[in-house]
Order: structure tokens, then C-alpha cells, then sequence
């Protein structure tokens, strides 16, 4: 198809948060009130249409490695965009996130689109993270700042939405930077087969003429 973009998405956060309730939620419309233990990495994959674009998503959600930190670059490597999750009623959950932005900033740069992510907002009274504060964290990292509630279903369709605009900013930017980067490449070459046509007719000319 024309314009079609495959992109993959992994979930990070510290256990319990909600990733799985989430990823549950966006590609079955389903909630689970015990924490369901994936046995290992698994990806769920959810197809759209916006604006005439079809997306392919591949969700990758964590298998409760995040406990023992076993979770290395090969999981989120050649990853575009990342949901960050923390859990509101969970102020450690929130530090989680900052090393997480830490890890994949150090390893990727902007290449991924970061969304960091409020769940349990059900549970509003509560809270523990600050707001502001976890507001100030997500735009001075620029990332997203999305608060979901997996239980209520709230908040998660718009969050991958504007989590794929994100992404598809950031491709027309990178084939922008690409198609440059190629022009200039043909223009030199130009300027080397002008060279070389000046230098090769001067021995022929004398050629000829004797
Ligand atoms: P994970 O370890 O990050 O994948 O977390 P899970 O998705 O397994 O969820 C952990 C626990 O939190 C489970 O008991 C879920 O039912 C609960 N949970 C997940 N999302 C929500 C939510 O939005 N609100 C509430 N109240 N509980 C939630
Ligand atoms: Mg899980």
C-alpha cells in the first residue's frame, strides 16, 4: 500500500503499573483484575487508518524481566516509540520511569518517540506522584505526558494516537534529512563526471587533428 508505516512499540516500566492491563486493553478491549504474568516478551500487533495512513503497530509488552532489571537493548532496539508507565498511587514508579528515559536516550537519542504514562487514574484519590513535577520531568525530556486508567478504560486510544502522530513526525523528518542527504550526494557526483568530461576531449582533439 502506498503509505503505510510499520512501527514498533515497547512497554517499560517498573512491575505492576499496569503495562500488560493496558496493551490488554488497547488491542482487546479487555481488564483483568489479577497481574497477569506473561512468561516471556510477547507482542500484540493493533492496524489503523488515520487520515488515509494505514499503521502497523507491534506492541511489545515486558514479561516481568523489569523486576530483575534482565531486560537489555535487544528488547527495545530498533524500537520508534516507547510507553513509559508509571503508577500514580507509586512515587517509585516514577523514578523507574526517569531511568528508563535515561537508558533510551543514552542508547537510541531522539530516533524514538518517548510517552510517559500516568496509570491507575481510578485511583486519583490516591495519588502520591505530583503532577507537576512528573509534567515538568516529561517535557524537559520531551516526551508525552498521558494519564490512562486500563480499569476504566480511559485515556488509552488517545494515548497511542498521539503517540503515532509522534512517530510519524519524526519518520517525514528522518526521510527529509534522508532525501537531502542524497541530493547533495548526486550533486557532487555531478560536478565529478563535469570534471571529468573537460579532462577527457582534449587528448582525443589532438588525436583527430594529427
Ligand atoms: P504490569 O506488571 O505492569 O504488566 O501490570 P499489570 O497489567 O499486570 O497490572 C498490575 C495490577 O494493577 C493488576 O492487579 C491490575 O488489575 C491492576 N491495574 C492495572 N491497570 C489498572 C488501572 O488502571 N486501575 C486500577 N485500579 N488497577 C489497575
Ligand atoms: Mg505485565
Amino acid at each position: 500500500m502506498a503509505d503505510s508505516h510499520d512501527f514498533k512499540v515497547v512497554l517499560l516500566g517498573k512491575g505492576c503499573v499496569g503495562k500488560t492491563s493496558i496493551v490488554l486493553r488497547y488491542t482487546e478491549d479487555k481488564f483483568n483484575n489479577e497481574h497477569l504474568t506473561t512468561i516471556q516478551a510477547s507482542f500484540l500487533k493493533k492496524k489503523l487508518n488515520i487520515d488515509g495512513k494505514r499503521i502497523n503497530l507491534a506492541i511489545w509488552d515486558t514479561a516481568g524481566q523489569e523486576k530483575f532489571h534482565a531486560l537489555g537493548p535487544l528488547y527495545y532496539r530498533s524500537s520508534n516509540g516507547a510507553v513509559i508507565v508509571y503508577d500514580i498511587t507509586d512515587q517509585d514508579s516514577l523514578q523507574k520511569v526517569k531511568s528508563w528515559v535515561k537508558e533510551l536516550r543514552k542508547m537510541l537519542g531522539t530516533d524514538i518517540s518517548l510517552a510517559i504514562v500516568g496509570n491507575k487514574t481510578d485511583l486519583e484519590h490516591e495519588r502520591q506522584v505530583d503532577l507537576n513535577e512528573a509534567d515538568a520531568y516529561a517535557q524537559k525530556v520531551n516526551a508525552l505526558h498521558w494519564h490512562t486508567s486500563a480499569k476504566a478504560n480511559e485515556g488509552i486510544e488517545e494515548l497511542f494516537l498521539a503517540l503515532i502522530e509522534k512517530m510519524l513526525e519524526r519518520r517525514a523528518e528522518q526521510e527529509a534529512q534522508s532525501s537531502t542527504l542524497s541530493r547533495q550526494g548526486s550533486q557532487r557526483k555531478n560536478v565529478l563526471v563535469v570534471d571529468d568530461e573537460q579532462l577527457e576531449p582534449t587528448p582525443r582533439s589532438c588525436c583527430s587533428s594529427q
